[in-house]
């Protein structure tokens, strides 16, 4: 009989040539547990998933009341569903007024093709401007404002009408013109390995999209729901978009995205044509039940308020003369080496030893931290003492 393993290799289909394959049992709050019965300090949160730490008993027992009472019934925006309905509630209840009206998607990804379809639909025009090292996403559009060509050019022809401007630099930003439909943009760049915004950065930005009447989207998907401190990244700047992007932790565990702007805005998508985006599976009840559970324990045991203490704890317990710079916002750090080489031996170390960490997609000098919210001070000196051990040996 083959292993788990073994059909694993020969019957999933692999996006690198080395996963870490762990085999997974359990997993429960700060920990992973896989068939060995070996125990994983989980530092990554399954990219960012993960804030409120795995299998919270609230979030557990709101998919649970929820599997007693409708799975999925009907198309997205067609029925009154409860966990739809009280989700958007919540979220737009925590958002500037601009931000009102919640279309839930399936993914990340969905909630990028959304936006800019609906930016192209509303504005009427078709050019996009994106950052060099920004990742939004696999799927085609998504792909077509990735700031990294080499992830780009096999799958080319992309969207037409792309611009990739430099992250941070203001000189620019005159590229965006009245022909701009959307500029897309992560508050604080995750997979370039935490880049946080600088010289009034977005704020520049801002201004030119509304002069130019080109729609400001801030791909939140990595960097909300408290990761950074806030429950939004763009808290920290004094910056409303036009459209706003959630997946990642936005379903507590379940795979759920959206995108959210005006009335005025996400009405386009109901006329010239009707149904201007469908989704089957957007906004799954079970996934809204989970994601509103998750940001009410978000929310009523205050985590956010220990997130940039905890991310300090991290910046403190992890001094190392091969540690070139530590990057980051709240918990989520980068950790910069001399080399990619460096960085990967230090990644298979700390997982050999129990902490499952990760590089990033187009930083491959870094070495990702983002933990669950939830994870203690002891539970981070004991992690960090081990990423210690393992960047000296
Ligand atoms: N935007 C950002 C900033 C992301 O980090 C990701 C996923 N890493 C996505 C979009 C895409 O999300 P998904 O994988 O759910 O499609």
């Amino acid at each position: 009989m083959l292993t788990q393993r073994q059909i694993f290799f020969e019957h999933l289909a692999q996006t690198s040539p080395d996963p870490i394959a762990l085999e997974i049992v359990k997993a429960n709050g700060t920990f992973l547990y896989d068939a060995s019965g070996r125990i994983y300090f989980d530092l990554i949160s399954g990219i960012s998933v993960s804030n409120i730490g795995h299998r919270h008993p609230k979030v557990i027992e709101a998919i649970r009341k929820q599997l007693d009472e409708y799975l999925h019934v009907m198309v997205y925006g067609e029925c009154i569903q409860s966990p739809q309905v009280n989700f958007a509630k919540l979220l737009t209840e925590h958002l500037p007024g601009s931000l009102s009206s919640v279309y839930f998607v399936n993914s990340g990804s969905e909630a990028t093709e959304g936006a800019l379809k609906l930016s192209k639909r509303f504005t009427g025009r078709t050019g996009m401007v994106c950052f060099k090292n920004a990742y939004h996403g696999s799927t085609q559009g998504a792909l077509s404002v990735a700031g990294n060509e080499e992830l780009k050019n096999s799958f080319r022809p992309l969207l037409p009408g792309i611009k990739v401007l430099t992250f941070n630099s203001t000189d620019e930003l005159d590229l965006i013109t009245t022909e701009t439909a959307c500029v897309i943009v992560e508050p604080i760049q995750g997979e370039a390995g935490v880049i946080i915004p600088e010289n009034d950065f977005l704020n520049k930005l801002r201004k030119r999209c509304s002069e130019t009447g080109a729609l400001l989207i801030f791909d939140e998907i990595q960097t909300a729901f408290g990761r950074t401190g806030k429950l939004f990244a763009f808290e920290h700047f004094d910056v409303i978009p036009d459209i706003l992007l959630l997946g990642k932790a936005l379903g507590g565990g379940m795979p759920l995205g959206a995108f959210i702007s005006s009335h005025e805005v996400m009405q386009m998508l109901s006329h010239d044509p009707v149904l201007g985006h469908i989704t089957t599976f957007g906004g799954h009840p079970l996934c809204c039940a989970s994601g509103l559970a998750a940001m009410h324990v978000l929310l009523e045991e205050h985590l956010m308020d220990t997130v940039l203490n905890k991310g300090a704890l991290f910046r403190k317990n992890l001094q190392h003369p091969l540690i070139k710079n530590i990057r980051g916002k709240g918990l989520f750090l980068s950790l910069e080496f001399e080399d990619e080489d460096l960085n990967k031996k230090i990644i298979h170390r700390c997982l050999d030893k129990g902490v499952l960490v990760d590089w990033f997609l187009f930083a491959s000098t870094c070495l990702r931290i983002a933990p669950p919210l939830t994870i203690t001070e002891t539970q981070i000196e004991t992690a960090c003492k081990i990423i210690t051990k393992c960047i000296t040996n």
